[in-house]
């Protein structure tokens, strides 16, 4: 049991859950190194949803609810940490949700759609096909879920298929703690914050958007402006560390 006034409480049971996921076969072993990054970055903006992450999380919400098509992309971490959160922005926004893996194998991709589904995601299902410009498995994806989306919001994404699913016309809105990843500077939208606070924050706006916010929100998105709000805060918190 982790002691509820430990100060590392939420990044403790984090850990808890991702360790007994990877023993379940649901994060692969890779996943728990990129969330050790993911910490490390959390741990330079404080931990918190900074006011420029704000600004992403309602612009997101306005991008999924303009779309044509949009698709929630699901990794083994994504799962693993906000299976219910994904219910509720699928709820809110009514995106389709898509498990798609870096490391993927059929047994991976059963276990997160059971875990999913347990949460209350309705998961896309079907026959994936080679879709996506890039080689061996992670091309694939299916044709009437990310293979059709104009909207792909992929959290922990991987910068290559970032790229790819850029190259191939897609508005692609991603969560990545780190805005120096490729991920980060390549998507068109990256909301630098940990994905449990993000995806609620999304969930909120989408409920909460005034009429015509929602287009002045997708007119006015610069995620240049984002990024180095994100390392300004960073560096800004660094150079007071010890006072
Ligand atoms: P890229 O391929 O985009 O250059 P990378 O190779 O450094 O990035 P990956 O392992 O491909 O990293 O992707 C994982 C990314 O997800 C990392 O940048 C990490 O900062 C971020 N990340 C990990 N855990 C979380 C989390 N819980 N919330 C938000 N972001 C996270
Ligand atoms: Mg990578």
């Amino acid at each position: 049991m982790i002691p509820k006034d430990h100060p590392r409480y939420r990044s403790l049971v984090a850990r808890e859950r991702l360790a007994r996921c990877a023993r379940e076969g649901i994060v692969a072993l890779e996943g728990l190194a990129a969330h050790g990054r993911g910490e490390a970055f959390d741990y330079l903006i404080g931990e918190k949803t900074t006011g420029s992450a704000a600004l992403a999380e309602r612009t997101a919400a306005a991008m999924l609810l303009a779309a044509r098509h949009a698709v929630i992309s699901v990794n083994g971490n994504t799962a693993a940490l906000a299976a219910a959160e994904i219910a509720a922005l699928q709820r809110a926004s009514g995106a389709d949700v898509e498990v798609n893996l870096f490391h993927r194998t059929e047994e991976r991709i059963e276990r997160i759609n059971r875990l999913l589904t347990e949460h209350g995601v309705r998961v896309l299902t079907g026959t994936p096909e080679r879709i996506v410009p890039l080689s061996h498995d992670r091309a694939l994806c299916l044709p009437q879920g990310i293979g059709d989306a104009d909207v792909v919001l992929v959290p922990l994404e991987d910068g290559d298929r970032c790229a790819a699913l850029r190259e191939m016309g897609k508005t692609v809105i991603t969560v990545d703690l780190n805005p120096l990843s490729r991920t980060a500077r390549t998507a068109n939208l990256t909301i630098v914050d940990e994905v449990t606070r993000a995806l609620p924050a999304i969930t909120a706006a989408c409920a909460s958007l005034e009429p015509g916010e929602g287009e002045r929100l997708i007119a006015s998105l610069d995620n240049t402006y984002l990024l180095r709000a994100a390392i300004d805060e960073m560096r800004e918190r660094l150079s007071h560390a010890l006072e």
